[in-house]
C-alpha cells in the first residue's frame, strides 16, 4: 500500500473526467454536493480512485433506461468520518441482492458485461484502510452507494 493524504473532491473529479463522454452522451445530469473546502482522507490515490470509477461505472449501466439519468456525488465530513456518496436515480437493488452485491462474482448482468468483482474488490480496499462501503436503496427507487472513511487525522 501506498498511503497518502488523499483529496477526495480530486479523486471524484478524476473518475467523472474518465467518465466525462459516456456521461456527457448517456445525458447524465451530474450533481456534485460537496464543500468548496478540500476534504482528506489516508488512503491510496489510485485505489480510491479505483473504488469512485468502479462505483460510477455500476451506475451509469444502471441507469441506462433512466429517462432523465441523474448522478448525485456528495462528500459529508461527519467529524472524524467522512461521508463519501454515490447515488443513481436507476431501479435500484433487488431487496434480496442487497446483502449479497459485495460478495465475490455476484453479478446480475448478462454474461460478458459484468465479472461480479468490482464491488467485493471495493470493499475490501475501503475495509483496508479503515472504513466501509454501504449499499441501499434510496426513497426515489434508486441507489446509494456510501464509502465513509476516517478523516485524515494529519491533515484537518
Ligand atoms: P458487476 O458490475 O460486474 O455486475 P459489481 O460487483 O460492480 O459487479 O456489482 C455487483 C452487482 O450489484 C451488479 O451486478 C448489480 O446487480 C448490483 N449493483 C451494483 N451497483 C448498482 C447500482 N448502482 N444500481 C443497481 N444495482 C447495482
Ligand atoms: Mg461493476
Amino acid at each position: 500500500d501506498n498511503l497518502t493524504a488523499v483529496s477526495v473532491p480530486a479523486c471524484f473529479d478524476y473518475a467523472l473526467r474518465l467518465y466525462q463522454t459516456r456521461l456527457h452522451s448517456a445525458g447524465v445530469e451530474v450533481v456534485r454536493h460537496w464543500p468548496d473546502q478540500d476534504v482528506w482522507v489516508r488512503a491510496d490515490l489510485v485505489r480510491l480512485e479505483q473504488v469512485m470509477v468502479n462505483l460510477i461505472g455500476n451506475a451509469l449501466q444502471a441507469m441506462n433506461d433512466t429517462p432523465t439519468p441523474r448522478l448525485v456525488l456528495s462528500i459529508e465530513p461527519r467529524g472524524k468520518e467522512v461521508r463519501i456518496g454515490v447515488a443513481d436515480n436507476g431501479p435500484g437493488i433487488a431487496e434480496e441482492h442487497l446483502k449479497r452485491v459485495f460478495e465475490p462474482f455476484f453479478t446480475t448482468k448478462s454474461s460478458g458485461s459484468g465479472l461480479g468483482l468490482g464491488l467485493s474488490i471495493s470493499s475490501r480496499i475501503i475495509d483496508d484502510l479503515g472504513g466501509r462501503l454501504e449499499a441501499c436503496n434510496q426513497a426515489n427507487g434508486g441507489a446509494l452507494f456510501t464509502i465513509v472513511l476516517p478523516t485524515s487525522p494529519d491533515t484537518v
